[in-house]
């Protein structure tokens, strides 16, 4: 069913046996899922996929879980990609599509990485994981460990929504608060961290990355496998848009695509935006960010562990690192909702006031026509944003 043939370090190239668990490579970089292309080729064409049941298990042969019996899923994928004329036409450009996550079950996209990685984790015989979360990677993770009969150890910093508390509660995962921002929480995690707890940390785990990708899968068959010219992704940890790049590049490998890729806009709330700066400065790694503030709390992450991939992959594609202030995000909320009917969570209103930011600087030259805007979750989890957003 997987056509996985091995894991491969980002950094080193070193290759790992993908029939045990593990983490970062020796060198301590991230591990990515390899295939094996031509098996994929004579399994699948890119038609029949799309006539498969619309979730991310739709692509299985460009998963890494063997056994379909090992699958935990709960719907995840298949979100619907949304026209925004009246926001484009007051832009000015051709148009806007938001790439709409705030449907996936647990309210976030980080379903997709969890559907996938609590599957692989089921499938190699792991018991126990924890993780640090801003909030909807422990919410995910919670549902689809008790799905698999996993034990979850969720750590989140203090002051996070009420919400995630309660969703951690009710699928009755650990649960521990510690800290300001997701960093500390991990740091109490990496201290309090037991022998036989898989850590499923950011890309520090192999397989969140590989539900991620599936974003990019299915941009491509929604936009009848011509990817758009941009995308705008607010990146917190990064496994996204790094998930998407390596789907580009996968199926290009299939024959799938062409070597044409959008323009990657990275989006960082102003209050904590270590790859903006580290982008900025030319660097190829950022420091961590001091003191992070957003009410964007899925992109409050003072440092990605994989900042060196998502820099790399900006500057390849010609696109940019952008920061927002919180009267922006607000701004493009409330743009968003009385134009468009959408409600987007503050992560994807961000994400579209870069959009608004560049075209404002760049009014002459604009270098993309067809954006893609992702709105990574639902807004309906963010009591406080929400009470000093609305007009
Ligand atoms: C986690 C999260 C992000 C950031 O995603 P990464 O792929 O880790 O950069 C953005 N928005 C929301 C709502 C999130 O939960």
């Amino acid at each position: 069913m997987s056509h996985l043939t091995h894991l491969e370090c980002t950094s080193c190239g070193q290759k790992y046996d993908p029939k045990q668990p593990h983490n970062l490579c020796a060198c301590g970089s991230p591990l990515f899922a390899r295939y094996d292309p031509k098996k994929i080729s004579s399994a699948i064409s890119r038609e029949t996929l799309l006539k498969r049941d619309n979730t991310i298990w739709r692509y299985r042969e460009l998963l890494p879980v063997d056994s379909g019996e090992n699958i935990v899923t709960l719907g995840e994928g298949g979100t619907p990609l949304i026209l925004a004329s009246k926001i484009a036409s007051r832009l000015g450009i051709k148009y806007i599509l938001f790439k709409d996550e705030s449907f996936s079950p647990t309210g976030s996209f980080k379903a997709r990485g969890m559907s996938v990685a609590v599957s692989k984790a089921k499938e190699l015989g792991v018991t126990k994981i924890c993780l640090p979360s801003a909030g909807n990677a422990g919410s995910a993770a919670a549902a689809y460990g008790v799905k698999a009969g996993i034990e979850v150890n969720v750590f989140m910093p203090q002051e996070v929504e009420e919400i995630y508390q309660q969703e951690c509660q009710a699928y009755g995962a650990r649960l521990t608060l510690f800290g300001n921002s997701i960093l500390e929480a991990g740091q109490e995690m990496n201290r309090r961290i037991k022998k036989d707890w898989f850590d499923f940390s950011t890309l520090k785990e192999p397989y969140r990355v590989e539900g991620k990708k599936t974003m990019g899968y299915e941009l491509a068959g929604q936009l009848n496998w011509i990817l758009p010219d941009a995308i705008f992704y607010p990146t917190g940890g990064g496994t996204g848009l790094i998930g998407m790049w390596k789907a580009f590049e996968e199926m290009e490998q299939l024959g799938w695509i062409d070597s044409f890729r959008p323009k990657m806009y990275v989006v960082q709330a102003e209050g904590c935006a270590p790859l903006v700066k580290a982008f900025l400065e030319g660097k190829q790694m950022s420091e961590p960010w001091q003191n992070p503030q957003t009410l964007a709390t899925g992109i409050r992450v003072p440092k990605a562990l994989a900042d060196f991939i998502i820099l790399k992959i900006v500057r390849e594609s010609g696109g940019k690192a952008v920061a927002v202030s919180e009267t922006e995000i607000q701004n493009a909320f409330r743009l968003a909702a009385k134009t468009e009917g959408i409600l987007l969570c503050p992560e994807g209103a961000a994400a579209l006031a870069g959009l608004i930011k560049l075209l404002r600087y760049e009014k002459n030259d604009i270098p993309f026509r067809r954006p893609v805007i992702f709105n990574t979750g639902s807004v309906l989890k963010y009591r406080n944003y929400l009470r000093q957003t609305l007009p």
